[in-house]
């Protein structure tokens, strides 16, 4: 099967294994065929070797967490996270991947005020222990929030779907850190209400291209010397954004990825510019903390 996978992305890959530490789950299984260099490798033999796509093979695509971490453990500099959203891709388009009830599940992430009253009923159930917990959601999720408000414009905080239905506290932490530096604040909140990181993940790249298009037309970089920068505090999420420069291939989307930067790479720049706080006598260590 034709995954259609760069072929020079592909080759370049030379099976060192030096990336194994750095992968979850290998780390968890042991299993090679969980592992960056055995998913590369089983790649290839689908692509170039029309090898069939058994249980096995589609298992080992689907439990890739694509958190990216063999990336920078990698010498030789493959593009894992390109060549895994790819192969996800085309085995969605070809209906191997995400059935339809999950690209239903989907679909609520671009409705903020229909993901915040599923998120509350899913809250209401999580008190009544209904939820099971094989579902590992960990968060209690809130059943309110107070809305974030804007105090500015220097800064979009890029808020996002589900991050915002069940964690606003962060962004709520988040801007205050912001506020303190001294700049003004929007929140995104509704404006933009999804990245499509999910949507990627789950091979549905198309979604993801119309959220990207979405975002770029609502988040101006206004009329400042330097564009507006979008921060964001959700490390998918801005993962994702950074990549819209690849997902769309337009010199408008990358220009925009250039906006984009975690909130904590934002604040080592403006680090000078906070208030100095007063040590914390404190010692962390494995139990947590102690005076
Ligand atoms: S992905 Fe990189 S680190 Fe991992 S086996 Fe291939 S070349 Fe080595
Ligand atoms: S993206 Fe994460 S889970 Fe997937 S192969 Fe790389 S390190 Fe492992």
């Amino acid at each position: 099967m034709d995954l259609q996978l760069d072929p020079d992305d592909l080759n370049i890959c030379v099976q060192c294994g030096l990336c194994l530490p750095s992968c979850p789950t290998f780390r968890v299984t042991g299993d090679e065929a969980l592992s960056p260099r055995g998913r590369i490798a089983l790649m290839r033999q689908v692509q170039n070797h029309d090898a069939p796509l058994t249980d096995e093979i589609l298992s080992s695509f689907e439990t890739c967490v694509q958190c990216r971490g063999c990336e920078p453990a990698c010498p030789s500099g493959v593009p894992y996270g390109h060549l895994m959203e790819q192969t996800r891709e085309t085995l969605a388009g070809a209906g191997k991947l995400t059935p339809s009830w999950q690209r239903l599940a989907f679909s609520a992430l671009g409705h903020p005020g229909l993901l915040r009253t599923g998120s509350k009923a899913l809250g209401v159930a999580q008190r009544l222990r209904l939820v099971p917990d094989r579902l590992g959601i960990s968060t209690e999720i809130p059943l309110r929030s107070e809305p974030l408000v804007a105090s500015g414009t220097d800064v979009y905080l890029f808020t996002g779907c589900v991050m915002d239905a069940w964690q606003r506290e962060v962004h709520r932490a988040g801007q205050r850190v912001i506020e303190a530096a001294g700049f003004g604040v929007t929140p995104t909140n509704d404006l933009a209400p999804c990245c499509g990181a999910l949507h990627a993940h789950a091979g549905l790249t198309n979604s993801t291209r119309l959220f990207a298009e979405k975002m770029m037309e609502t988040l101006d970089p206004g009329d400042g010397p330097t564009p507006r920068p979008i921060l964001v505090d959700s490390a998918g999420c801005g993962a994702a954004m950074k990549d819209y420069g690849h997902l769309l291939g337009t010199p408008e989307a990358q220009a925009f990825s250039d906006r984009v930067f975690d909130i904590s790479e934002w604040l080592a720049d403006h680090v000078d510019q906070l208030p100095s706080v007063a040590p914390l006598d404190l010692t962390a260590g494995r139990g947590g903390t102690s005076e």
